[in-house]
């Protein structure tokens, strides 16, 4: 960080100024000139306000040249996060493929499509049982009961379980049952949420917002890792753009930029991405094939009667593909030099 002092700063002012910067764990080194009045900010700025820095009656500019995202950035922490999840690696190179329908609908349908996407390949399951929908009059998800499918799901096939937590509220029961807490586009900067998420003992996947930068995104990150939980999965769901034909346009730059500035893993949801069925095979390819860490997409045994999304849920055979094609692609990927 370097800070630029107004002309008319005393030597007292500037000392005490310093001193004030010094008191906050960093190192100040004078950088003035006959011209100017400079300060270099060496160390970790992370605590330091940089508005309230801004609005000191003494400084003219700030300029950030750190990122603010100290633990989940790579600097303080060079080597790929890896998290296991009952023996399941995400990142570090592992691949990893979550599927399951938009919504837990009823015992049976989480119950037959576990079994489908764990034979295709799966490694985890997702279903949402408390479900963010735009219209209140859509189907809102099962609540606990959904949850408790979930769980029988995944102890009949053995896959892990990913489920979303909408509100503080539902949290700790969420938490209950799922391995993975899934934390929507919609929420990504709910604080209250992520201050929560901070304080679970499972991992969190956190999903891109509608219309957030990737600094935002690895910003919300840093809430949950600062409030105790380095368990942080990041998920580009897509964000809007001015076109239509897709649902969302899925950032596929997203991922290389987030490997540069962060050690944590990261995944790509091609059915939210792009809203169409037809797309989810190639974008999923692209994905493991630009190194993101896996894939989560939505897969339906009657995509037509389903309850949410059925229009970008895959059919049961057309998975099946998905995953032989993603595992090619992941194997030249993981041998390349
Ligand atoms: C979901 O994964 O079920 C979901 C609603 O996704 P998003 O928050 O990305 O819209
Ligand atoms: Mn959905």
């Amino acid at each position: 960080m370097i800070i630029v002092l107004k002309r008319e700063t005393t030597v007292e002012e500037r000392k005490e100024l310093v001193n004030k910067i010094e008191n906050m764990n960093v190192i100040v080194k004078d950088a003035s000139s006959s011209e100017s009045i400079v300060l270099g900010i060496v160390g970790d700025t992370s605590k330091i306000d940089v508005d309230q820095m801004r609005a000191h009656h003494n400084v003219s500019k700030v300029i950030k040249v750190d990122e603010p995202f100290k633990m989940a950035g790579r600097v303080f922490h060079p080597e790929d996060t890896i998290i296991d999840v009952k023996g399941n690696k995400i990142g570090g190179g592992s691949l990893t493929i979550m599927a399951g329908p938009c919504s837990v609908e009823s015992r049976e349908q989480i119950i037959e499509i576990a079994k489908l996407v764990k034979k295709s390949g799966a490694n985890f399951l997702r279903g949402g049982a408390f479900k963010p929908r735009t219209s209140p009059y859509s189907f809102q998800g099962l609540g606990e009961e959904g949850l408790k499918y979930l769980k029988e799901a995944s102890e009949l096939t053995g896959l892990p379980v990913i489920t979303e937590a909408m509100s503080t509220e539902e949290f700790d029961l969420v938490e209950e049952y799922a391995d993975i807490i899934q934390i929507g586009a919609r929420n990504m900067q709910n604080f209250s949420l992520l201050k929560k998420a901070g304080t679970a003992k499972k991992p969190i996947l956190l999903k891109r917002g509608l219309s957030s930068t990737i600094e935002e995104l690895l910003m919300s990150a840093e809430y949950i890792m600062a409030g105790g939980n380095g368990d942080v999965i990041l998920c580009e769901r897509g964000i809007r753009t001015f076109e239509k034909y897709t649902r969302n346009t899925v950032d596929l730059s997203a991922v290389t930029a987030v490997k540069k500035l962060s050690h944590l893993p990261i995944i790509i949801d091609p059915s939210h991405g792009t809203g169409r069925r037809e797309m989810i095979i190639p974008m999923s390819r692209a994905s493991i094939a630009i190194e993101a860490d896996g894939v989560i997409v939505e897969v339906h045994n009657d995509p037509e009667n389903a309850f949410s999304d059925g229009q970008q849920s895959l059919y049961p055979e057309q998975f099946d593909k998905l995953v032989k094609s993603v595992k090619r692609i992941h194997e030249v990927i993981i041998t390349e030099e």
